[in-house]
Protein backbone atom coordinates (compact mmCIF):
# COMPACT_ATOMS: atom_id res chain seq x y z
CA UNK A 1 0.00 0.00 0.00
CA UNK A 2 1.25 3.62 -0.81
CA UNK A 3 2.76 5.50 1.66
CA UNK A 4 2.30 2.71 4.65
CA UNK A 5 6.21 1.87 3.64
CA UNK A 6 7.35 5.42 4.21
CA UNK A 7 5.35 5.22 7.30
CA UNK A 8 6.92 2.30 8.88
CA UNK A 9 10.63 3.47 7.34
CA UNK A 10 10.53 6.64 8.61
CA UNK A 11 9.08 5.98 12.42
CA UNK A 12 11.73 3.07 12.59
CA UNK A 13 8.59 0.22 12.79
CA UNK A 14 10.55 -2.01 10.89
CA UNK A 15 12.96 -1.99 13.64
CA UNK A 16 10.21 -2.64 16.33
CA UNK A 17 11.68 -6.40 18.65
CA UNK A 18 8.13 -7.30 19.92
CA UNK A 19 8.96 -6.99 22.87
CA UNK A 20 6.37 -5.41 24.44
CA UNK A 21 7.69 -2.31 26.52
CA UNK A 22 5.99 0.34 24.73
CA UNK A 23 2.39 -1.75 25.40
CA UNK A 24 3.71 -1.71 29.62
CA UNK A 25 4.33 1.87 30.14
CA UNK A 26 1.17 2.69 27.62
CA UNK A 27 -1.42 5.15 29.91
CA UNK A 28 -3.94 4.18 26.98
CA UNK A 29 -3.27 0.49 27.16
CA UNK A 30 -3.20 0.83 30.77
CA UNK A 31 -7.12 1.50 30.67
CA UNK A 32 -8.19 -0.73 27.60
CA UNK A 33 -6.92 -3.84 27.21
CA UNK A 34 -7.62 -4.34 23.72
CA UNK A 35 -5.04 -1.48 22.56
CA UNK A 36 -1.72 -2.78 22.51
CA UNK A 37 1.37 -0.49 20.59
CA UNK A 38 3.13 -3.62 19.74
CA UNK A 39 0.46 -5.87 18.65
CA UNK A 40 -0.30 -2.34 15.97
CA UNK A 41 2.95 -2.37 14.50
CA UNK A 42 3.10 -6.28 14.09
CA UNK A 43 0.05 -5.53 12.38
CA UNK A 44 1.54 -2.94 10.26
CA UNK A 45 4.41 -4.97 9.79
CA UNK A 46 2.45 -8.16 8.63
CA UNK A 47 -0.96 -7.70 8.06
CA UNK A 48 -3.18 -6.43 4.76
CA UNK A 49 -4.12 -2.88 5.75
CA UNK A 50 -7.85 -3.67 4.71
CA UNK A 51 -8.17 -5.86 7.89
CA UNK A 52 -6.98 -3.09 10.51
CA UNK A 53 -6.13 0.32 8.86
CA UNK A 54 -9.79 1.53 9.16
CA UNK A 55 -10.37 0.05 12.81
CA UNK A 56 -10.52 2.03 16.19
CA UNK A 57 -7.12 1.12 17.61
CA UNK A 58 -5.23 3.89 15.29
CA UNK A 59 -7.29 6.05 17.38
CA UNK A 60 -6.31 5.21 20.57
CA UNK A 61 -3.00 6.07 20.85
CA UNK A 62 -2.64 9.45 22.64
CA UNK A 63 0.38 10.32 21.23
CA UNK A 64 2.05 10.99 24.13
CA UNK A 65 5.52 9.67 23.11
CA UNK A 66 5.57 7.67 26.46
CA UNK A 67 6.47 4.59 24.53
CA UNK A 68 9.11 6.17 22.44
CA UNK A 69 11.03 7.06 25.86
CA UNK A 70 11.62 3.27 26.51
CA UNK A 71 11.41 1.83 23.19
CA UNK A 72 14.64 -0.23 22.67
CA UNK A 73 14.07 0.01 18.85
CA UNK A 74 13.79 3.69 18.87
CA UNK A 75 10.48 3.32 16.84
CA UNK A 76 8.26 6.57 16.91
CA UNK A 77 4.92 5.37 18.12
CA UNK A 78 3.42 8.73 18.32
CA UNK A 79 4.50 9.67 14.60
CA UNK A 80 3.82 6.30 13.32
CA UNK A 81 0.52 6.73 14.80
CA UNK A 82 0.28 10.10 13.44
CA UNK A 83 1.03 9.04 9.69
CA UNK A 84 -1.14 5.72 9.79
CA UNK A 85 -3.95 8.36 10.53
CA UNK A 86 -3.70 10.37 7.61
CA UNK A 87 -3.78 6.92 5.49
CA UNK A 88 -6.56 6.18 7.42
CA UNK A 89 -8.39 9.15 6.24
CA UNK A 90 -7.46 9.09 2.94
CA UNK A 91 -9.56 5.71 2.62
CA UNK A 92 -12.34 7.42 4.65
CA UNK A 93 -11.49 6.51 7.94
CA UNK A 94 -11.68 9.02 10.81
CA UNK A 95 -11.43 8.85 14.60
CA UNK A 96 -15.22 9.89 16.50
CA UNK A 97 -14.41 13.77 17.31
CA UNK A 98 -15.35 14.63 20.80
CA UNK A 99 -17.90 17.94 20.86
CA UNK A 100 -19.98 17.42 17.47
CA UNK A 101 -16.57 18.25 15.43
CA UNK A 102 -17.09 21.93 16.45
CA UNK A 103 -13.61 22.73 17.03
CA UNK A 104 -12.23 20.86 14.01
CA UNK A 105 -14.84 23.06 12.35
CA UNK A 106 -13.51 26.11 13.65
CA UNK A 107 -9.75 25.11 12.61
CA UNK A 108 -11.15 24.82 8.85
CA UNK A 109 -13.00 27.81 8.71
CA UNK A 110 -9.29 29.53 8.95
CA UNK A 111 -7.72 27.70 6.50
CA UNK A 112 -9.59 30.30 4.20
CA UNK A 113 -7.02 33.07 3.22
CA UNK A 114 -9.70 35.77 2.95
CA UNK A 115 -10.86 35.31 6.67
CA UNK A 116 -10.72 38.54 8.67
CA UNK A 117 -10.98 38.12 12.17
CA UNK A 118 -11.81 39.98 15.47
CA UNK A 119 -9.45 38.34 18.02
CA UNK A 120 -8.03 40.71 19.76
CA UNK A 121 -11.65 42.13 21.89
CA UNK A 122 -9.71 40.15 24.85
CA UNK A 123 -7.18 42.39 25.47
CA UNK A 124 -7.41 44.98 27.99
CA UNK A 125 -6.64 48.24 28.86
CA UNK A 126 -3.31 47.19 31.34
CA UNK A 127 -1.41 45.11 28.96
CA UNK A 128 1.18 46.76 26.16
CA UNK A 129 1.21 45.19 22.94
CA UNK A 130 3.01 46.56 19.99
CA UNK A 131 2.01 47.58 16.25
CA UNK A 132 5.83 47.04 14.91
CA UNK A 133 7.58 44.94 17.61
CA UNK A 134 9.06 41.53 16.00
CA UNK A 135 8.31 39.31 19.24
CA UNK A 136 4.67 37.80 18.61
CA UNK A 137 2.88 35.93 21.26
CA UNK A 138 1.19 33.32 19.48
CA UNK A 139 -2.38 32.80 20.94
CA UNK A 140 -3.78 30.34 19.74
CA UNK A 141 -6.93 29.01 20.36
CA UNK A 142 -7.36 30.23 23.74
CA UNK A 143 -9.96 32.37 23.17
CA UNK A 144 -12.10 29.76 20.92
CA UNK A 145 -11.67 27.45 23.79
CA UNK A 146 -12.75 30.42 26.12
CA UNK A 147 -15.89 30.64 24.03
CA UNK A 148 -16.58 26.91 23.82
CA UNK A 149 -15.79 25.94 27.66
CA UNK A 150 -16.69 29.16 30.16
CA UNK A 151 -19.77 27.58 31.24
CA UNK A 152 -17.05 24.73 32.44
CA UNK A 153 -14.87 27.75 34.22
CA UNK A 154 -12.26 27.53 31.62
CA UNK A 155 -11.39 31.48 31.28
CA UNK A 156 -8.71 30.88 28.13
CA UNK A 157 -8.63 34.91 27.55
CA UNK A 158 -7.24 34.85 31.16
CA UNK A 159 -4.59 32.60 30.17
CA UNK A 160 -3.47 35.27 27.40
CA UNK A 161 -3.68 38.21 29.38
CA UNK A 162 -1.59 36.92 31.75
CA UNK A 163 1.15 35.41 29.84
CA UNK A 164 1.11 39.27 28.23
CA UNK A 165 1.52 40.48 31.81
CA UNK A 166 3.93 38.28 32.41
CA UNK A 167 6.24 39.20 29.36
CA UNK A 168 5.56 42.72 30.24
CA UNK A 169 6.98 41.85 33.73
CA UNK A 170 10.31 41.37 32.10
CA UNK A 171 10.45 43.75 29.54
CA UNK A 172 9.05 42.24 26.39
CA UNK A 173 5.64 44.17 24.52
CA UNK A 174 5.26 41.44 21.87
CA UNK A 175 2.92 41.76 19.42
CA UNK A 176 -0.45 39.85 18.73
CA UNK A 177 -2.06 39.25 15.20
CA UNK A 178 -5.82 39.95 14.36
CA UNK A 179 -5.53 37.20 12.02
CA UNK A 180 -3.29 34.89 13.50
CA UNK A 181 -4.28 31.37 12.67
CA UNK A 182 -4.88 27.61 14.66
CA UNK A 183 -1.33 26.17 14.60
CA UNK A 184 -2.88 23.55 12.93
CA UNK A 185 -1.59 20.38 15.65
CA UNK A 186 -5.10 18.87 16.52
CA UNK A 187 -5.17 18.35 12.00
CA UNK A 188 -1.92 17.48 11.37
CA UNK A 189 -2.65 14.67 14.40
CA UNK A 190 -5.72 13.95 13.50
CA UNK A 191 -4.12 12.95 9.95
CA UNK A 192 -5.75 15.70 7.86
CA UNK A 193 -2.02 16.76 6.56
CA UNK A 194 -3.69 19.25 3.90
CA UNK A 195 -5.66 21.39 6.93
CA UNK A 196 -2.98 21.58 8.44
CA UNK A 197 -0.77 22.63 6.13
CA UNK A 198 -2.87 25.12 4.93
CA UNK A 199 -2.89 26.47 8.06
CA UNK A 200 0.82 26.92 8.83
CA UNK A 201 1.19 28.39 5.12
CA UNK A 202 -1.11 31.19 6.30
CA UNK A 203 0.61 31.95 9.56
CA UNK A 204 4.22 32.08 7.88
CA UNK A 205 3.02 34.89 5.65
CA UNK A 206 1.08 36.22 8.27
CA UNK A 207 4.23 36.17 10.54
CA UNK A 208 6.83 37.50 7.54
CA UNK A 209 4.26 40.08 6.53
CA UNK A 210 4.61 41.16 10.27
CA UNK A 211 8.25 41.16 10.50
CA UNK A 212 8.26 38.69 13.19
CA UNK A 213 11.91 37.36 14.71
CA UNK A 214 10.91 35.44 17.71
CA UNK A 215 7.21 33.64 18.79
CA UNK A 216 5.94 32.67 21.92
CA UNK A 217 3.65 30.91 23.10
CA UNK A 218 1.66 29.52 26.22
CA UNK A 219 0.54 26.39 24.74
CA UNK A 220 2.65 23.35 24.66
CA UNK A 221 1.15 22.21 21.65
CA UNK A 222 1.56 25.22 19.67
CA UNK A 223 5.10 24.99 20.76
CA UNK A 224 6.06 21.73 19.50
CA UNK A 225 3.93 22.52 15.98
CA UNK A 226 5.80 25.83 15.58
CA UNK A 227 8.90 24.74 16.47
CA UNK A 228 9.02 21.23 15.40
CA UNK A 229 6.56 21.07 12.26
CA UNK A 230 6.26 24.48 10.62
CA UNK A 231 10.25 24.24 9.35
CA UNK A 232 9.10 21.80 7.00
CA UNK A 233 5.57 22.53 6.52
CA UNK A 234 6.24 25.73 5.96
CA UNK A 235 9.70 27.02 5.90
CA UNK A 236 9.60 28.94 8.85
CA UNK A 237 12.89 30.09 10.23
CA UNK A 238 12.25 32.60 13.48
CA UNK A 239 13.12 31.31 16.86
CA UNK A 240 9.90 29.42 18.96
CA UNK A 241 9.91 30.16 22.96
CA UNK A 242 7.74 28.73 25.37
CA UNK A 243 6.40 31.26 28.16
CA UNK A 244 8.35 29.37 30.68
CA UNK A 245 12.08 29.13 28.59
CA UNK A 246 11.63 33.51 28.32
CA UNK A 247 10.19 33.82 32.03
CA UNK A 248 13.24 31.62 33.03
CA UNK A 249 15.95 33.29 31.41
CA UNK A 250 15.06 36.19 32.85
CA UNK A 251 14.90 34.51 36.05
CA UNK A 252 18.55 32.97 36.04
CA UNK A 253 19.56 36.48 34.75
CA UNK A 254 18.16 38.85 37.72
CA UNK A 255 15.68 40.57 35.81
CA UNK A 256 12.95 39.00 37.27
CA UNK A 257 12.06 38.04 41.19
CA UNK A 258 9.17 36.23 42.18
CA UNK A 259 7.93 36.69 45.38
CA UNK A 260 7.95 33.07 47.46
CA UNK A 261 4.54 32.01 48.43
CA UNK A 262 3.50 29.45 51.06
CA UNK A 263 2.14 27.18 48.56
CA UNK A 264 2.62 23.46 47.82
CA UNK A 265 2.97 23.01 44.09
CA UNK A 266 3.54 20.12 41.69
CA UNK A 267 4.19 20.21 37.68
CA UNK A 268 2.62 17.85 35.44
CA UNK A 269 5.10 17.66 32.22
CA UNK A 270 2.96 18.62 29.34
CA UNK A 271 3.86 15.65 26.43
CA UNK A 272 4.35 18.10 23.84
CA UNK A 273 6.64 20.68 25.97
CA UNK A 274 8.47 18.13 27.75
CA UNK A 275 8.99 14.25 25.60
CA UNK A 276 8.09 16.01 22.42
CA UNK A 277 10.07 19.54 22.89
CA UNK A 278 12.71 18.36 25.98
CA UNK A 279 11.70 21.13 27.91
CA UNK A 280 11.16 20.15 31.64
CA UNK A 281 13.93 22.56 33.78
CA UNK A 282 12.14 25.71 32.72
CA UNK A 283 8.45 25.69 34.31
CA UNK A 284 10.08 23.93 37.96
CA UNK A 285 12.47 26.54 38.30
CA UNK A 286 9.98 29.19 37.75
CA UNK A 287 7.57 27.62 40.48
CA UNK A 288 10.89 26.21 42.60
CA UNK A 289 11.35 30.38 43.01
CA UNK A 290 7.93 30.68 43.81
CA UNK A 291 6.62 28.08 46.05
CA UNK A 292 7.61 24.74 46.91
CA UNK A 293 7.66 22.31 44.45
CA UNK A 294 6.92 18.69 44.66
CA UNK A 295 7.64 16.48 42.44
CA UNK A 296 4.80 13.44 41.55
CA UNK A 297 5.44 10.00 40.71
CA UNK A 298 5.63 10.21 37.20
CA UNK A 299 7.56 13.27 36.47
CA UNK A 300 9.44 14.11 33.36
CA UNK A 301 10.08 11.94 30.97
CA UNK A 302 7.82 9.41 33.02
CA UNK A 303 5.22 11.81 32.99
CA UNK A 304 1.47 10.23 32.32
CA UNK A 305 -0.32 11.93 29.63
CA UNK A 306 -3.11 14.44 30.52
CA UNK A 307 -5.41 11.91 29.08
CA UNK A 308 -6.66 13.32 25.64
CA UNK A 309 -5.29 13.98 22.26
CA UNK A 310 -6.60 15.60 19.55
CA UNK A 311 -10.49 16.00 20.33
CA UNK A 312 -11.29 12.36 18.91
CA UNK A 313 -11.87 9.02 21.12
CA UNK A 314 -12.73 10.97 23.86
CA UNK A 315 -13.89 7.93 26.48
CA UNK A 316 -13.13 5.64 29.12
CA UNK A 317 -8.85 6.63 28.67
CA UNK A 318 -9.21 10.25 28.88
CA UNK A 319 -11.76 10.26 31.94
CA UNK A 320 -10.18 7.67 34.03
S1 LIG B 1 8.82 -0.95 22.80
FE1 LIG B 1 9.53 -0.64 20.68
S2 LIG B 1 10.55 -2.55 20.12
FE2 LIG B 1 9.30 -3.00 21.94
S3 LIG B 1 7.31 -3.72 21.09
FE3 LIG B 1 7.11 -1.53 21.42
S4 LIG B 1 7.63 -0.59 19.45
FE4 LIG B 1 8.42 -2.70 19.42
S1 LIG C 1 2.38 7.35 22.28
FE1 LIG C 1 1.52 7.16 24.37
S2 LIG C 1 -0.61 6.52 24.07
FE2 LIG C 1 0.46 6.16 22.13
S3 LIG C 1 1.11 4.02 22.23
FE3 LIG C 1 2.82 5.28 23.01
S4 LIG C 1 2.54 5.36 25.23
FE4 LIG C 1 0.59 4.66 24.32
S1 LIG D 1 -12.23 15.10 28.46
FE1 LIG D 1 -13.37 14.72 26.59
S2 LIG D 1 -15.40 15.57 27.00
FE2 LIG D 1 -14.02 16.39 28.50
S3 LIG D 1 -13.35 18.31 27.63
FE3 LIG D 1 -11.84 16.77 27.08
S4 LIG D 1 -12.46 16.07 25.08
FE4 LIG D 1 -14.20 17.13 25.98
Amino acid sequence: MEGLGVALRENRAYLCLSCGKCTAVCPAARKDAGFSPRRTVERAVNDDPATWLGGEDLWKCLTCLRCSALCPGDVRFSEFARDLRALARQRGSTGACTHGDAIFTWMRLMQDPNLRQNRLDWITDDLQVSEDGDTLYFVGCLPHYDAMFRSQGFEGVEIARNAIRLLNRVGIVPRVLADERCCGHDLLWAGDVEGFRALARLNAALFAQAGVRRIVTSCAECYRTLKMDYPSACGLKVEVLHVSQVLAQSLAAGSLALRRSALRVAFHDPCRLGRHGGEYDAPRALLAAAAELREMEHERERALCCGTSVWTQCGQVAKA
